[in-house]
């Protein structure tokens, strides 16, 4: 039995194109419970494959759209094509880029000869944000070479080794921290003007851990704080640093804090393990008195010693 695997695109002029995806053949004489649906590598290679004709027709698209000037619409002329390769989770695509030249509205002489091309903005990391978010994810729940390891045997995405993938996540953890400083900076442009009404009561989630390095690779060890700040009838609003590197940590907790809609007076549970300096914490952040709680599986464990 032979299969066709056919892809059907319209494009937004309404022309429409057909490509080929894949085939596939299995012999019924021959065949054993290995040969019945699909292999994870025949998934693969179809992945692979649709993905790669899926972007290359939209590339066509965006590229003949791209030569359209914004100010005059004629086109605007071409002055080489480049290969460009993007990464992805389901393999490396390879497109053709137009760089283009100024329109002659722009450029009426001619004098200013810079290319330049579109895609390379709209793509400046020649990696989805697909691919960095799944590397990232599976780079903080791994190690950097098992990640790797998951990712390429379950699918065809652009090969990664363990130094990939742990650039990825330094690039996602630096993205994080910079939208929290940018948190923190707003905080503080509207810490003088805010005289809103009290938020609803706000639950502070905190536990700290002492990470070791392991023996005999590095000397540093370091405290990590992670938490967590909750509403009632919001989407959680999570958070963690390391103590020693956090640029004012009492700042980002209070930018998490009016993330979550606290100004001056609402009412703030802390909910930890117990350790002092936890709920000192956040009453350094709001600067008002807090109800710190001891959390139900420390107080199960204090119980325990009682009973002991
Ligand atoms: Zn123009």
């Amino acid at each position: 039995m032979q299969w066709r695997i056919k892809l059907e695109a319209t494009t937004g002029w309404g022309e429409v194109i057909e490509y080929e995806v894949g085939q596939l053949e299995r012999s019924f004489l021959t065949a054993t419970i290995e040969d019945f649906g699909l292999a994870l590598q025949e998934s693969k290679d179809i992945l692979h494959q649709l993905q790669a004709t899926m972007v290359e027709s939209q590339m066509l698209e965006f590229n003949a759209a791209s030569q359209l000037c914004t100010a005059c619409y004629a086109l605007r002329p071409v002055k080489d094509w480049r290969q460009r390769k993007i990464q992805t989770l389901f393999g490396t695509v390879e497109v053709r880029v137009p760089r283009l030249k100024l329109c002659r509205c722009c450029n009426p002489n001619g004098f200013c000869t810079i290319a330049f091309s579109v895609a390379d903005d709209f793509l400046p990391n020649r990696c989805t944000p697909e691919l960095e978010r799944i590397q990232a994810e599976l780079g903080a729940r791994l190690t950097f070479r098992e990640a790797a390891k998951v990712l390429s045997s379950l699918l065809p995405a652009s090969p990664a080794n363990h130094t990939t993938i742990r650039n990825r996540l330094a690039h996602v953890g630096s993205a994080l921290a910079e939208n929290d400083h940018k948190a923190v900076g707003m905080s503080r442009e509207t810490a003088n003007d805010d005289v809103r009404q009290p938020g609803k009561p706000i639950t502070v989630f905190l536990d700290g851990a002492h990470i070791r390095a392991v023996p005999g690779h590095q000397s540093r060890t370091l405290d990590v704080m992670v938490g967590k700040v909750e509403t009632e009838g919001g989407t959680p609003r999570r958070f963690g640093f390391a103590m020693k590197g956090a640029d004012g940590p009492s700042s980002l907790l209070r930018a998490a804090l009016q993330e979550q809609g606290w100004t001056p007076g609402t009412s703030v549970t802390v909910i930890s393990d117990g350790e002092v300096t936890l709920p000192l914490l956040v009453k350094a952040a709001t600067q008002e008195p807090i109800t710190p709680i001891l959390d139900w599986w420390h107080l199960s464990i204090r119980v325990r010693h009682i009973e002991q």
